[in-house]
């Protein structure tokens, strides 16, 4: 029933983090909670630089997609793990300047990046942006003019790839709102444009195929359709590019029964396809990029609930209700995504309680999971759901003015604050 191994379960049944009690954890810090394990995130972390170092002669650097959890101290330790990060907004931008992440290794990404946005990246010296439509690359070459700066741009491409997975999570087709089409000549425009304009430095091209993919195949077409755009920009317009991003998405486990994707063996079979048809095509071997966010993060962490209360409508459903639900993990509300719950207090018990696990918020639809089987409850109990480290802090609200969760950071056994919990005060700061 445990998605990571950085999940235990110790002498008194009571579920561990990072080999802490959160039973203890929910009693010192209150509930709901974010928890983190920071002992999993570097291990995934050298995991990812390890295998670009072993398969791909250490030419390239994994970039932690921040959109995932981006706050400081996530930013400090994916910063001194020596990898690069993605930025999706000036705001993510801001956050990891401030927790003194040099500009040069971050990459801002986004598909309506304002004219704002823009300057405030170029001024700050990020290390490139990646362009989505004709408008990036006009205001970039045009705020590069202004302050005199070359600026490297990477354009990103809808390589036309299906991947099957939940439909507003997959963008590598044509019918979505990122990036440059292949089959229509779009993204050879964008290319024909970037050549031309005097300050834009044209470095590389990327592509991301969707997200929490298993197999490497996908990641391997789609190098290999890479490299034939990085070929026709050579032949057409006499550029050869650089750097190959070849976007994230690696899945994660959040039921017991999903699978395991070893990124080694990604990298591998990836690494290989990149060097034939670089020796087909005649190209020098580019820099190879990947983009991870769920994958540095989701399994690394939990969130703790309090359950209120435990209602059995006869012959429709049982509803359990916890002290969080789409304020602090809106994804199930969203697209339904799936997740472990756990009744942290007895991890030893049996789990043959069919139940829906609801929140507080006033929306039917603001359940975290549906017809899960689970141990019945108590009011006061600990409830867990696992997984819960990539897309739900980033995703928090104010919604029913309910403060967001406080989130603590596990190392070594030893636990530390990261987030505070919001106050009232910080939920009128703004008000007038
Ligand atoms: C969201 C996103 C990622 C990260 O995706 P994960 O599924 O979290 O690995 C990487 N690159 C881009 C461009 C993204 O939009």
């Amino acid at each position: 029933m445990l998605t990571s191994d950085c999940l235990g379960i110790n002498e008194e049944g009571h579920l561990t983090i990072g080999g802490v009690d959160t039973l203890y954890l929910a009693e010192k810090y209150g509930t709901p909670l974010y928890v983190m394990s920071e002992d999993k995130i570097r291990e995934i972390a050298k995991s990812y630089l390890g295998s670009i170092k072993k398969n791909y002669n250490g030419n390239g650097v994994p970039i932690y997609a921040s959109k995932a959890f981006c706050c400081k101290e996530i930013c400090r330790i994916i910063d001194s793990e020596g990898l690069d990060m993605d930025s999706v907004s000036a705001g993510e931008i801001y956050t990891a300047i401030k927790a003194g992440v040099d500009p040069k290794k971050l990459h801002f990404h986004g598909n309506n990046k304002t004219y704002g946005e823009l300057e405030y990246a170029i001024e700050n010296g990020v290390g490139d942006i990646i362009a989505d439509n004709f408008e990036d690359i006009i205001r970039v070459n045009e705020i590069g003019e202004k302050l005199s700066k070359v600026v490297d741009i990477t354009l990103r491409i809808k390589p036309g790839i299906d991947v099957h997975t939940h439909e507003f999570i997959r963008t590598g087709q044509i019918d979505s709102k990122f990036g440059f089409a292949l089959e229509n000549g779009e993204a050879e425009k964008a290319a024909q444009m970037a050549s031309q304009l005097k300050n834009i430095n044209l470095n590389g091209v990327h592509c991301h195929i969707g997200s929490q993919i298993f197999d490497a195949e996908p990641f391997v077409f789609a190098s290999e359709v890479m490299l034939g755009f990085i070929k026709l920009i050579k032949d057409k317009f006499g550029i050869e590019i650089k750097n190959l991003n070849l976007g994230g998405g690696f899945g994660i486990k959040y039921l017991e029964s999903d699978p395991f994707l070893k990124y080694e063996v990604y990298m591998e079979s990836v690494s290989k396809a990149i060097h034939n048809k670089c020796a087909e095509y005649g190209l020098n071997i580019p820099k190879i990029f990947i983009e991870p966010g769920r994958s540095v993060i989701g399994e690394a962490g939990i969130t703790l609930y309090t359950v209120g209360n435990v209602k059995e409508i006869e012959n429709v459903r049982n509803y359990i209700s916890v002290d969080g639900g789409m304020g602090d993990n809106p994804r199930y509300a969203l697209y339904q995504a799936e997740y472990t719950c756990v009744i942290a207090n007895r991890m030893n018990d049996k789990a043959d309680y069919k139940a829906t696990i609801a929140g507080k918020y006033c929306e039917s639809g603001d359940l975290i999971q549906e017809n899960v089987s689970i141990v019945k409850p108590e009011a006061g109990e600990i409830l867990a759901v696992l997984s819960t480290g990539a897309y739900n802090y980033s995703m928090a609200s104010n919604y029913n003015r309910n403060v967001r969760p406080a989130c603590v950071m596990i190392k070594e056994g030893q636990d530390r604050l990261i987030i505070r919990r919001e106050t009232f005060e910080d939920l009128i700061k703004n008000d007038i």
